[in-house]
């Protein structure tokens, strides 16, 4: 069967691990027939935009994108191309795997876990008001009104929603997630004890969904210790959900967990769409240089096989970076850096890619 799957290679070091991530998928056998799409910062300048509407046409018809990093020009009336393709989309989910393999370059041996942040509400719904607004004045003033003195009247304000219905599909999405693939935890992350209405709702709404799911079980943890129980034992942890802003952070120290975030595959899904990513940046400074390490795009390339239909495939592109992670002897430069504190005997992007 053909796989129609829109490719985003995006900008700096993008093109290069794309082209990596392609070569791994050809040697698979999965007939993948891509749609090139340009997004980010070398659009904007012939396009006027960072994200023309062939690139949102291209996703609503493939259904399946999979995308390397892109840099939102200043002034192109974006905060982010990526949160501009989640509201799209409304790709909900934000899911990222993290696993240690030998050779990865990490302190950790053992971390096996999945964090399911939820994308689309909390502090990134992007209702802000600066200092001095009316609009800010106007919420100021209402709150002190009620409560005199609750906020300096020379403050910023931004506005964090949380709703039930947001709240239900993204631990559903947990639960599910963590039944489909033999995992026995989900943990709800949160600091209800301090925003009782937000993370509140958040946390009681996760109570009562984990009834419906007994076979799982279930727990609340304060993002606070939970980050420290991460970093002293990665291993107590199995499916995290999490509103946005701490899904955002955890997810990036859990990349710190497994190598860093070269190594740290993604995903964000919807109900009809869903884009694959690698979590890095387009790292200007290595760009052009194949010093890339393309392995988040390739691992995020796994995980569009499973979610084609091609679990076959997926497992082999896993093993397959695997066994070079450990052979050690074909790793790009941040891997060695990270082994031995030299990058001596590193190989490039492409050529890694290659021996995947
Ligand atoms: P970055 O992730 O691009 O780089 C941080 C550091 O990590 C750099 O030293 C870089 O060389 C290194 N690095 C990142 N990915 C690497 C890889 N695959 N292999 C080896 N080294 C790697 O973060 P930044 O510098 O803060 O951001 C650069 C640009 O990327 C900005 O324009 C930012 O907006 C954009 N960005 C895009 C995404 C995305 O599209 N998903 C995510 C984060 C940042």
């Amino acid at each position: 069967m053909t796989h129609d799957v829109t490719l985003i290679p995006g900008d700096g070091i993008g093109p290069e691990i794309a082209a990596a991530m392609e070569e791994v998928v050809a040697a698979t056998g999965v007939d993948v027939r891509w749609r090139r799409e340009r997004a980010g910062a070398q659009v904007y300048e012939g396009c006027g935009t960072p994200l023309p509407d062939s690139v949102l046409e291209a996703v609503a018809e493939t259904k399946v994108a999979i995308k390397g990093p892109t840099a939102t020009p200043v002034g192109s009336g974006f905060r982010s191309i990526n949160v501009a393709l989640r509201r799209a989309f409304d790709l909900y989910a934000c899911v990222r795997p993290c696993l240690s393999m030998p050779g990865d370059g990490s302190r950790y041996r053992d971390v096996d876990l999945v964090v399911v942040r939820e994308n689309t509400e909390d502090l990134y719904a992007g209702v802000e008001f600066e200092a001095g607004t009316p609009e800010a004045g106007h919420i100021i003033a209402s709150v002190n009104e009620r409560t005199p003195g609750a906020i300096r009247p020379s403050s910023a304000i931004s506005v964090k929603p949380i709703s039930p219905e947001g709240s239900e599909r993204i631990v559903r999405y947990a639960f599910e997630y963590a039944l489909s693939r033999g995992r026995r935890r989900v943990c709800c992350v949160h600091k209800a004890n301090i925003m009782k209405a937000t993370d509140g709702l958040f946390m009681h709404v996760a109570e009562r969904v984990a009834e419906d799911y007994p076979d799982i079980a279930f727990e609340c943890r304060i993002v606070d210790a939970c980050c420290m129980g991460l970093v002293c034992d990665p291993a107590d942890f199995d499916v995290l959900v999490l509103p946005n802003l701490y899904g955002d952070i955890v997810s990036d120290l859990c990349a710190g967990l497994i190598g860093g975030l070269g190594l740290a595959p993604g995903a964000n899904i919807g109900s009809e769409c869903a884009i694959f990513e690698a979590t890095h940046g387009s790292a200007p400074d290595i760009a052009g240089k194949d010093m890339a390490n393309p392995t988040a795009l390739i691992l995020s390339a796994a995980m569009m096989l499973d979610h084609l239909g091609e679990p076959g495939a997926a497992d082999a592109v896993r093993d397959a970076v695997r066994e070079v992670l450990a052979e050690g002897t074909s790793v790009t430069a941040d891997i060695c850096r990270a082994l031995t504190d030299s990058a001596e005997g590193a190989v490039g992007c492409a050529a890694y890619g290659h021996a995947v």
